[in-house]
């Protein structure tokens, strides 16, 4: 079984604080060159003042007893003297002194120093405020350069220590046509969308609705497997309606001070209120809504003062404030019942796992940009994806676009898409993984193993393709054909499920007499699988017909989710049953590849030599070995056991 893709386009690109931290140096460095390069031209400034020849203060003294000084200039502490013969010399006067006190305590008469014309300047001009003021101006200029890298600095970094309690919502406008969408966008969800309709409607006329005292749901709740198009669908409301539409996401409430997430909330419904009509949109609102009051100590405070905040927004609401708050999940299982009371999100609106119809659907509104050859069938395609959401649709049609662009081609073909679907389902082939020949013979005993026992099960899946070629994380395939998108599971395909998925250990356990870490995702994939039919759908004959979990399952170290409703004795006996499932299904894979020993030496021989085989060639080999492969009449891959 391969992982589910994972998809982060909506990550930010923060850098790394290592990085940052060099060019925080950078910039440090750089502000402190500018202030010595500041410092050094003013004191160019200050030494350049004057003209003429520099001279000592003595020997001016001197010149003035001898008579020969005309104009003695003050300005500041530079003093020019211009002589009889018309010759300029500049020199320095003691700061604290009057010029004339000094020329006096040099030994000049009064009566000479009365022959000279003794002007002082009062300072003033420009330069000369400057120079007073720059050390001033300089430092203040210094320490606004060192706020702002520290800062900007310190945003880089993730920090949003300037910014914290503001909401940081993503806004919409109503009139934004480039990001907009709307109902036609999304394909599929009928139900979802006629439920929706009606919010629209009361969007876009509430005078209608409110005439007759209608009172319109404050908050709805969509709920549905991730990629199924929830986030998708909010907008679409907003779009439908023409209001503004703030969007945030739960984990964005709760970041990094304690007691932003309530002050952010604040700030949302503001900004919405006053933007009103408007929608609210929080995705992803586990985050913050999950059951309170049950976890263990620490940031569970936090969460619940932004999830009593939310709560309070809501109550707050007056029926003519024509703001509605969505929500999404994909674990509405696990939220506080008190988000679900009435009059807080007590719409809920389920989007499903889209099928065969809406797959075409939504395949065709990806196809929009899109140039097709003429042997493009998107039915064909929409038949073979059974379980895939929305958002596998949409990277499937993508990625054969780049297959297509990757050999060349103007269009995308049919063949690229059936890659494409192979790609999405279990990530990239990995041809440069090479095996060594040991590990390729495992292998492909392994797959066979699976291969050979969905072959002659009953209710086992037939086989539509084996493969060695890793792919993700997986070393080998099989891909398994579903007759239809199954809504209803019953004990007996369970049961044969976990005996395929036991195939590759049985397999690996007969030929070589030992075991490889191989079959490890095999072993918890069934594990888990016996473990729900006896906790979760009463299918086993020893506990009975009760479910001793929910749908949520137990989750150990998060949040706890609901404390287990049995004791410890049905807890040993919960696990002796699921062992029993588990040893009985290993029994009759061994027999069922006992019994076919050729069949799976054939079809392993066969791998190791060409690596990947196809349904035709697989049924042949089936068909030489006395078993008559499974009629199905579609034709739909899906992964059960890698
Ligand atoms: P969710 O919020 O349920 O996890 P998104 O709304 O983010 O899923 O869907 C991811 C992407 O998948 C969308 O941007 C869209 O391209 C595609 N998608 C999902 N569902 C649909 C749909 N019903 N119709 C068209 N595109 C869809
Ligand atoms: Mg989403
Ligand atoms: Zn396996």
């Amino acid at each position: 079984m391969a992982p589910k893709p994972t998809n982060n386009k909506n990550k930010k690109n923060n850098p790394p604080p290592r990085q940052s931290l060099t060019r925080f140096l950078g910039s440090f460095g750089m502000g402190l060159l500018i202030f010595f390069f500041l410092i050094a031209l003013y004191s160019l400034l200050s030494n350049n003042q004057a003209g003429g020849t520099p001279e000592s203060l003595s020997q001016l003294a001197a010149d003035v007893s001898k008579g020969i000084v005309s104009t003695i200039v003050v300005d500041g502490d530079n003093v020019t003297a211009t002589y009889n013969d018309g010759t300029t010399k500049t020199t320095k006067k003691e700061a604290e002194n009057a010029l004339t006190t000094t020329l006096v305590n040099y030994g000049v008469k009064p009566n000479q120093l009365s022959t000279v014309n003794i002007q002082v300047q009062a300072p003033s001009g420009f330069g000369y405020w400057l120079l007073t003021f720059s050390p001033l101006i300089l430092s203040v200029i210094f320490i606004a350069i060192l706020v702002w890298f520290l800062t900007r600095q310190m945003r880089g970094a993730g920090m949003q220590a300037f910014t914290f309690g503001q909401s940081k919502a993503r806004i919409t406008h109503p009139d934004d046509k480039k990001s907009r969408v709307t109902f036609k966008d999304v394909a599929g969800a009928k139900e979802a969308k006629q439920e929706l309709m009606e919010i629209v409607d009361f969007l876009r006329n509430p005078k209608k609705f409110l005439d007759v005292g209608a009172v319109i749901p404050k908050g709805i709740l969509l709920m549905g497997a991730p990629g199924t198009g929830k986030t998708l669908l909010a907008r679409a409301v907003a779009g439908e309606a023409s209001v503004a539409f703030f969007s945030i996401s739960g984990s964005e409430f709760v970041e990094m001070f304690v007691g932003v997430g309530a002050s952010r909330v604040r700030d949302l419904f503001k900004m919405a209120k006053q933007a009103s009509p408007a929608i609210i949109f929080v995705d992803e609102i586990d985050a913050v809504g999950r059951s309170r009051g049950v976890g263990m100590g620490g940031g569970n405070d936090e969460r619940e003062q932004t999830l009593n905040q939310i709560l309070v927004e809501m109550d707050g609401f007056e029926p003519n404030e024509k703001v509605i708050v969505m929500a999404a999940t994909n674990r509405p299982d696990v939220l506080d019942p008190a988000l679900l009371r009435p009059g807080r999100f007590d719409r809920r609106v389920t989007i499903d796992v889209p099928d065969r119809n809406d797959r075409e659907e939504i395949l065709k509104i990806h196809a929009r940009k899109k140039p097709f050859a003429e042997d493009v069938n998107l039915r064909v395609i929409a038949e073979r994806t059974p379980g895939f959401s929305g958002a596998d649709l949409y990277s499937l049609m993508n990625e054969g676009a780049i297959l297509a662009a990757r050999e060349n081609r103007t269009k995308v073909s049919q063949y690229d898409l059936i890659r494409a679907i192979e790609k999405v389902m279990l990530g990239p082939e990995r041809k440069s993984h090479i095996l060594s020949d040991q590990e390729k013979k495992i292998t492909a005993y392994h797959e066979a193993g699976h291969a050979v026992i969905s072959s002659v099960l009953e209710f086992a899946d037939p086989v539509h393709k084996i493969s060695i070629v890793s792919r993700g994380r997986a070393a080998g395939y099989v891909l398994h054909l579903p007759l239809e998108d199954r809504k209803l599971q019953s004990k007996k395909e369970f049961l044969d499920d976990i005996a395929v998925s036991l195939g590759g250990y049985v397999a690996e356990r007969l030929l070589f007499s030992d075991l490889t870490t191989g079959p490890s995702n095999d072993l918890q994939v069934s594990t888990a699988l016996a473990r729900d039919m006896v906790t979760k759908y009463g299918m086993s004959s020893n506990l009975g017909p009760v479910a001793l979990e929910g749908a949520g399952g137990r989750v150990l170290f998060g949040r706890g989710v609901e404390e287990s409703a049995y004791s410890e004795k049905v807890a040993a006996e919960i696990d002796a049953e699921v062992r029993s499932i588990m040893t009985e299904a290993m029994t009759r894979a061994e027999k069922a590849i006992k019994t076919n020993r050729k069949l799976l030496e054939a079809i392993a021989k066969r791998l190791i030599e060409v690596e990947t085989i196809e349904r035709e060639e697989f049924d042949k080999i089936l068909v030489a070995h006395g078993v008559t492969p499974k009629k199905k009449k579609d034709i739909e891959p899906q992964i059960v056991a890698a």
